[in-house]
């Protein structure tokens, strides 16, 4: 990580908040909504997604409900990209295409607009937390289904411990925060 990415990192984490036993018993929820108050930081953050795709091609920005809503469509704007909300099962009005992925108990679907992504179309996908990857690989899943490629997978948050990119093969990676 080069002096300014571990910067920034530092400095996004200080502002991230953690909730113990939210939304259950044994999980440290990562609060963002300090850094989307934070006009500076959520600036920096931002740039620094756009930075690192602005030479990829990308032509449409995923964002995965809900948190990822909010950190894809600045990072749409600043890429000069299309946004693509993927919601959970029955919110989208029109043609879908769906994933279900395993959650720890029982299973869950995400759904995507049939022509979201057009055929050869470089997608960039983003959420809030990159956990066990389930959630991100049934999404990237989606895209290859329409025909799209995955330029890359931005994370704000990687949770190196429960090994998410495992399953997200060899497609790119770019998290801002490790913990
Ligand atoms: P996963 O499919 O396990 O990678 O989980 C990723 C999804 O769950 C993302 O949409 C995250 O917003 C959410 N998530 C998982 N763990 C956390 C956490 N500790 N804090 C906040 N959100 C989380």
């Amino acid at each position: 990580m080069s002096v300014t990415a571990e910067a920034l990192s530092v400095k996004l984490k200080s502002i991230i908040r953690d909730v113990p036993d939210f939304p259950k018993k044994g999980i440290i929820f990562k609060d963002i909504t300090p850094l989307l108050a934070d006009h500076a930081a959520f600036t920096e953050l931002v740039q620094a997604f756009a930075a690192a795709y602005k030479n990829a091609g990308v032509t449409k920005v995923l964002g995965i409900e809900a948190r990822g809503f909010l950190l894809a469509a600045p990072i749409a704007l600043a890429l000069g990209a299309g946004l693509v909300p993927v919601r959970k099962k029955g919110k989208l009005p029109y043609k879908t295409v769906a994933a279900s992925y395993a959650l720890e108990y029982g299973t869950d679907t995400l759904e995507m607009h049939a022509d979201a992504v057009k055929p050869g179309e470089k997608v960039l996908v983003v959420d809030d937390v990159l956990a066990t990857g389930g959630t991100a690989a049934a999404v990237c899943e989606l895209v290859e289904k329409l025909g799209g490629k995955v330029a890359g997978v931005a994370m704000l948050i990687e949770l190196e411990f429960l090994k998410g990119r495992a399953k997200l093969g060899d497609r790119d990676i770019v998290s801002l925060i490790k913990y």
